[in-house]
């Protein structure tokens, strides 16, 4: 019995700290200490608090804690300060120029999620999101008046986007058979980083990506230096305009944001611009119908890198991971959508004239459904 209390208390200790150690990833990232330890390997704690610009005391409590989570590895030496350098976790998505980089989504987290999240529970009592409270600005238009008030906020909230889309993309890129398509358009394509990975993984296919005029004229940033000229870019707003015409429609991360009835004018103008054999492929974290996740693919993917199963292993509860669940609060606190399960989807499409409905749990951070427009 005295084992299960110590679980418990293991568990509950991990629960409550879990800011804490958020926050010290957020931390360390933006003050680039993954970076500095990846061009100088080995530094001490007084070389990195130089290189940094810290205190050599503050430097040396957030490195320890870095090294407890799994993000940084310390050599003890005899008579000297032990020296540091990255885990294979931190050289695989924490260093700014990774293929797989996750920094632009952790920053996001920290100057976006974090402040929203403080004001978690007037959330849950007021079912809305926070900018008011958070940023002191009411947001009518999500997009307009939160996420692309400022020039520096937009940028933040696209390489966030380009981040996670350049890990997913393959995954929900190669999901399906795409081969009897020969355009798509992504509606609310971002910076194109998904759209890249279409093209790469299906030659036959063009891609259009559709967003709003300030998000596409940025998109020059993030052009690949081997830019497919498969892709390329229109302006509009999917909720008034003309859809650009495509055999498949693509929506990844936007049916999310938005309640019911913004869903309903969206789908409904995608179904209007569809023929009879076109595609809708929806790319979202799928709740379990139970609504308590797994998110299955996200756990096997992680299961298969040794970091990625100790961080797995912490956030597992009998088995499941709360991921799906978090994401949808996120939701909440931030959009004015929701995470929702497949049936839902698959629900909103049929309203739509959508069937043949396909699911791929893709073992990464989004799933993908495929219907076709009967
Ligand atoms: N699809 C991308 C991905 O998976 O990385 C980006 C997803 S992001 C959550 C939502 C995208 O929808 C943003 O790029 C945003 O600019 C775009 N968007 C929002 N409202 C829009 C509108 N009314 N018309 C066109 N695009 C819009």
């Amino acid at each position: 019995d005295s084992v299960h209390i110590r679980e418990d208390l293991l568990r509950m200790t991990e629960l409550m700290d879990g800011f804490k150690a958020s926050k010290a990833l957020f931390t360390a990232s933006k003050m680039r200490v993954f970076d500095v330890l990846h061009s100088r390997p080995g530094l001490d704690a007084t070389q990195v608090a130089h290189e940094i610009k810290a205190s050599v005391k503050g430097t040396e409590c957030l490195l320890e804690a870095c090294v407890s989570l799994g993000l940084l590895e310390s050599k003890e030496r005899k008579y000297q300060k032990p020296m540091y350098e990255n885990s294979d976790l931190a050289r695989r998505f924490l260093r700014s120029d990774a293929p797989l980089s996750l920094q632009g989504y952790i920053q996001h987290c920290n100057e976006l999620v974090w402040p929203l999240f403080s004001h978690l529970e007037s959330a849950v009592r007021e079912g809305t999101n926070q900018y008011e409270k958070a940023f002191g600005r009411k947001s009518d238009d999500l997009f307009q008046d939160a996420y692309y008030s400022r020039h520096e906020v937009k940028l933040r909230f696209m390489k966030a986007m380009h981040s996670m889309a350049k890990i997913t993309g393959k995954a929900v890129a190669t999901a399906f058979d795409l081969s009897s398509f020969k355009t798509a358009c992504d509606l609310g394509g971002c910076t194109g980083a998904m759209a890249y990975e279409f093209t790469k993984a299906h030659p036959g296919l063009s891609v259009t990506v559709f967003d709003l005029p300030g998000v596409v004229d940025m998109c020059g940033h993030f052009r690949p230096r081997d830019a497919d000229n498969r892709v390329s870019f229109v302006t509009g707003d999917f909720f008034k305009d003309e859809l650009p015409k495509a055999d498949l429609y693509i929506l990844a991360r936007i049916l999310h944001d938005w309640p019911d009835e913004k869903v309903h004018t969206l789908l409904s103008k995608i179904s209007d611009a569809c023929t009879p054999g076109c595609g809708l492929l929806v790319s979202e974290i799928f709740l379990d119908e139970d609504r308590r996740g797994p998110c299955r693919g996200l756990l096997q993917a992680l299961s298969m890198s040794q970091g990625g199963a100790v961080l797995v292993a912490e956030i597992m509860l009998d088995g499941r991971t709360p991921y799906a669940a978090l994401q949808s609060l996120n939701m909440l606190a931030q959009t004015e959508g929701m995470e929702r399960t497949e049936s839902q989807y698959t629900n909103l499409l049929s309203k739509h004239g959508f069937g043949h409905v396909r699911v791929v749990h893709t073992m990464n951070f989004l799933d993908a459904l495929i219907a076709i427009k009967i």
